[in-house]
């Protein structure tokens, strides 16, 4: 039995990007309405985690500019941004963080009562706001708390989405979801749409993210005729700690912390002699693997090799002032207190550079559809990000697509827009989910297919990768697919979470083929993307995006969308 819901507007996703979207929208027009959906309480949303901060150009005064701002983005990107979004970041952001302010968020402050910055990876100036070592906690709490404030904001937490749902005229005009709760099947009926379903870092095992964190969202544009873009751009966090992969933040580097390899030595002057451990992600990452592969790293208990992130000379005071979060964590989940001891880290999958194919407004190729936030390609970040880049794109396209999304909203309602008939669509769906999904039957249990899928990704779509690992890595991921693994055993209508994670690995699966066949297209090294087969960055041929569209029944298909580029020409990173 579908029930119908309407709004003006759908929003899906409650983390930074859906409720800095929500409030955008909501400011825009009030006489609209707004549903935001949600596959976990909002204060589960992954963005709670962000640990480390938001970069911003505050301190004119002191010596910071905007276009320092812009040019690290780019560099940083090994210039596979676009510049004119790299530009636009810089520009907008200043005015969320302060706009944050005013609603309340508790930035940490200097002595002089300014908003403090901390130094992050691959920035010439300190330019990280942060609120202790929580930034994400608390910058959701004061969006959350803001949303609460507006009547025409509505919640449907615990909501899983399943499928875009357009009029066939590329026009958007709704989703399907289940409600956990009741497991009823909805359709939601809308003229405009945002996707901020975040990112997919559980197409790893090793991952610094929220088990949610699957590529459903990516999937539900993908499926619905949309592009991914650049999904082959996987960012390594250089430290997660063992075994779980949590993550120690940025910010423990920032605030002054050493890289360690097993003769003590900060090696980080052998491959960045500038910015040693603050050089980008990508940069240190690499470095890490190179000095484990050459010898000189640790092995956990575990028996895992690794490095050491060292922290204990910067005192009891100063970690219990500004790092009290990532000691809990060490003392909890590694049994190391950071005060008094080197903890044991090494790459771990952190974010995704690519994501739905946008513009610089954030619209997709559906007419009445946007997306914001991790889920989101405007091609901010190129080939590698920056750390505290993210939720500075979460604040400024969660508030640009929310006001175009109610512009558009508005005009539709304007011109009386029937609300099309979407009862093929909504069957074809339903066959696939209740015939396909949840009647479906297979011999394997589909969470030993999710682990030799995610620690396959571990293995072969890694920080190196080669012809043959990427080979060997799709060919898995299609024999996985290819299985009859489709298989609920829970047969409970209510909050079948058997049912949402078999859901949830489906979307992986295809994902993920994305990722590796998309590595294995771009035969060069650039960013985050390392291919030892062919080292170097080859502009004249891969300065250019990666598209990949659904093919009904085959792999995806690949194009290629060319690069903005503005004032700054690609040049060599040294850092
Ligand atoms: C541990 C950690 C620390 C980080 N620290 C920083 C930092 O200090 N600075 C920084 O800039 N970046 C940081 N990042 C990155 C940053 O936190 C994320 O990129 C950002 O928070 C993503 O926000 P989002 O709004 O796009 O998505 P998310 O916060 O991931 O939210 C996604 C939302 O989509 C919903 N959703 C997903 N699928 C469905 C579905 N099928 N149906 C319904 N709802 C669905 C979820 O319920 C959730 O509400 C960090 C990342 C990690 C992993």
């Amino acid at each position: 039995m579908t029930d119908h819901i309407s709004h003006d507007i759908l929003i899906i996703g409650t983390g930074l990007a859906g409720l800095r979207a929500a409030i955008s929208a909501a400011m825009t027009n009030h006489k609209l309405d707004i549903g935001v959906i949600s596959k976990v309480q909002v204060m589960r949303s992954h963005s709670v985690s962000a640990e480390g901060g938001t970069a911003a150009v505050l301190f004119s005064d002191e010596g910071d500019n905007i276009e320092s701002h812009i040019y690290d983005t780019i560099r940083g990107s090994d210039f596979l941004c676009d510049q004119d979004v790299a530009e636009k970041l810089a520009h907008e952001i200043p005015n969320e963080i302060y706009q944050l302010d005013k609603w309340g968020m508790p930035w940490s402050r200097r002595d002089d009562g300014r908003i403090d910055q901390r130094k992050f990876g691959g920035y010439s100036f300190p330019r990280a706001t942060y609120a202790q070592d929580k930034v994400g906690f608390y910058e959701m709490q004061t969006l959350y708390d803001t949303c609460l404030k507006y009547e025409n904001i509505h919640f449907y937490n615990e909501w899983f989405c399943t499928s875009i749902l357009d009029d066939g005229n590329n026009n958007f005009s709704g989703v399907t979801a289940i409600e956990m709760k009741s497991g009823n099947f909805n359709v939601f009926n809308s003229n405009s749409g945002i996707i901020a379903t975040g990112g997919a870092g559980r197409l790893y095992s090793f991952s610094t993210y929220a088990y949610s964190s699957t590529p459903d969202g990516l999937d539900m544009g993908y499926r619905a005729g949309l592009a991914l873009k650049d999904m082959e751009f996987v960012q390594f966090h250089p430290t997660g700690i063992l075994p779980s992969g949590i993550l120690i933040t940025e910010g423990a580097r920032g605030e002054g912390g050493y890289l360690i390899n097993n003769l003590g030595e900060r090696f980080m002057k052998s491959y960045a002699p500038e910015k040693l451990e603050l050089a980008p992600r990508d940069v240190v990452s690499r470095s890490m693997i190179k000095e484990i592969d050459n010898g000189r790293g640790f092995i956990h208990e575990t028996g895992v090799p690794c490095l050491k992130l060292d922290l204990t000379h910067l005192g009891e005071e100063r970690i219990k002032e500004k790092l009290a979060g990532i000691r809990e964590i060490g003392i909890k989940f590694s049994g190391v207190d950071i005060i008094s001891e080197p903890i044991e880290i090494r790459p771990v999958c952190h974010y995704m550079m690519g994501g739905v194919h946008t513009n610089i407004d954030g619209q997709t190729e559906m007419n009445g559809l946007w997306t914001a936030g991790e889920a989101a390609c405007n091609s901010l970040h190129g080939a590698n990000r920056l750390g505290a880049n993210s939720t500075s794109e979460c604040l400024v396209w969660g508030s640009i697509t929310g006001r175009l999304a109610a512009q558009h909203a508005d005009k539709r309602k304007e011109k009386g827009s029937a609300l099309t008939n979407l009862e093929n669509k909504v069957q074809t769906e339903e066959k696939r989910i209740f015939d396909g999904i949840f009647r479906g039957r297979g011999e394997v249990n589909p969470y030993d297919i999710r682990k030799e899928f995610t620690d396959m990704m571990d293995i072969k779509a890694y920080i190196f990768r080669d012809e043959n690992k990427l080979v060997e890595g799709l060919k898995k991921v299609r024999e996985l697919r290819d299985l009859a693994w489709k298989h609920v055993d829970d047969s409970a209508k209510e909050y079948n979470t058997n049912f949402i994670n078999v859901m949830e690995i489906d979307s992986l699966l295809r994902v993920g083929e994305i990722i590796i066949a998309g590595a294995l297209n771009r035969r060069e090294s650039r960013g985050a993307h390392s291919r030892t087969d062919y080292p170097n960055r080859d502009d004249v041929h891969f300065l250019k995006h990666t598209l990949a569209y659904f093919k009904e029944g085959g792999g995806p298909q690949f194009s290629w969308h060319p690069v903005t580029l503005t004032r700054y020409v690609p040049a060599e990173r040294k850092y």
